[in-house]
């Protein structure tokens, strides 16, 4: 422990674009974590939909300890046997032919928008227009100039403009409006099979059926972002697999790299081959450290029994949520796919996520929001059940916590 930092130090030292929370977790162990004083805490959270095999999973720690002995960067002057293998992988488990490797979600949807920009340039012409890309209200895909204006929030995306055109947003699983919508100007369709941030709303299956049909009839490309679905979230490696609607191009970064930064951007070898030589490019993208590391997540999650426990696991989570909201009257609706599960806040309540998180963490237990009015959880795919059971005795006191206080605070 190291005494000289605490809380503190970040509003002396940190850009202030976050408002971290008053403790500093310093080391994890499965679905827990532990603060600089020793309290343990339950992690519901999972660094956002990125733990997805806790902390200290050990074919991670083996693959990132091995990898570490060998070469730790080479940049894209090089290639490298741990990229090689991952996207081979990622081939042999997806609809893809090819992959592009990132750091990030927003970087990996940066590929993926300049992808289907570039691949409407190629296949219908420089002075074809069709350039339109159509995204959905409440959609987020990260923080690159880019990746805020086709995010369908504003908040993100105010005060930095101008911002680039061509894009528009339309109501999520809405499909009169995008069957309005979709034009031959249309380049892609942009969607989150489940919104993440936006307040963990899944699709409707017959929108997504109709976003493929639209895009072929209007030679457009349908892009899954799958940041926060991917890598097993959602009970399935990819949540489109479940769907049975397939993308031309699919992203992927949270949980692939397990808490180790990667995003990656996966195609057919027909889009892929928009993006020649000296078209796109990054120089940490395919480190090999952090694709040693994603391979062994892939390699880990690429187990049947795993995803069927993360279906049961979300079952008895959502049956213990609904028991709670009953005795409670906290939560208005139980939703999402998986092990990414929203409870919206009923109505007293509206707004005060994050005063359920503070109470929450006043308890020993980690969870995340997704707007003001949605609890949001991304535990590990494979937490015991046990810390489940504990997790929602955690949560149960909370709200008693709560309620005690009452709606408005104190
Ligand atoms: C988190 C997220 C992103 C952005 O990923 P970063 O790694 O933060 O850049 C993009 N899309 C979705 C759906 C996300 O949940």
């Amino acid at each position: 422990m190291n005494d000289q930092i605490s809380r503190a130090n970040f509003d002396q030292v940190m850009v202030p674009c976050y408002s971290p929370a008053d403790v500093i977790p310093v080391r994890g162990e499965g679905s827990r974590l532990w603060d600089q004083q020793g309290r343990e805490y339950i992690d519901l959270a999972g660094g956002i939909a990125v733990n997805c095999l806790g902390h200290r999973h050990p074919a991670l720690m083996q693959a990132l300890q091995e990898q570490a002995d060998r070469v730790w960067h080479l940049s894209n002057v090089f290639t490298n046997e741990p990229a090689l293998e991952l996207a081979k992988r990622l081939t042999e488990l997806t609809f893809a032919e090819q992959v592009f490797f990132a750091n990030s979600g927003a970087e990996a949807n940066e590929a993926a928008f300049k992808l289907a920009r570039k691949y409407a340039y190629d296949h219908a012409g420089p002075d074809s227009g069709k350039h339109e890309i159509i995204s959905f209200n409440g959609s987020f895909h990260g923080r690159t100039l880019f990746t805020v204006s086709v995010g369908g929030q504003l908040k993100y995306r105010q005060g930095f403009e101008p911002v680039p055109g061509g894009i528009t947003h339309l109501p999520y699983n809405d499909k009169a409006a995008l069957e309005l919508a979709v034009s031959d100007k249309t380049c892609a369709i942009v969607m989150e099979p489940v919104l993440g941030e936006g307040g963990v709303i899944p699709a409707d299956p017959e929108f997504v059926r109709l976003a493929r049909t639209l895009c072929d009839r209007h030679d457009a490309l349908l892009v899954f972002d799958e940041v926060q679905t991917g890598a097993g979230r959602t009970g399935s490696l990819y949540a489109h697999q479940a769907l049975g609607v397939t993308p031309d191009i699919l992203t992927s970064a949270k949980g692939l790299g397990g808490g180790f930064p990667i995003g990656a951007m996966l195609t057919s070898r027909k889009v892929g081959a928009s993006f020649g030589v000296g078209s796109h490019g990054t120089t940490y993208g395919g480190n090999p450290l952090a694709c040693a590391v994603a391979l062994a997540v892939i390699n880990t999650l690429d187990d049947p029994a795993l995803m069927a426990g993360v279906e049961r696991k979300s079952e008895l989570i959502r049956s213990e949520l609904t028991a709670l909201s009953q005795r409670h009257g906290f939560f208005s609706e139980i939703r999402g796919r998986g092990l990414l599960l929203g409870a919206e806040l009923a109505h007293h309540w509206k707004g005060q996520a994050k005063r359920v998180l503070d109470a929450c963490r006043n308890q020993g237990l980690m969870l995340l929001m997704a707007g003001p009015d949605v609890i949001r959880l991304t535990p590990s795919l494979i937490i015991p059940d046990a810390d489940i059971q504990e997790a929602i005795t955690r949560l149960d006191r909370a709200l008693n916590d709560l309620v005690a206080e009452g709606p408005t605070g104190s």
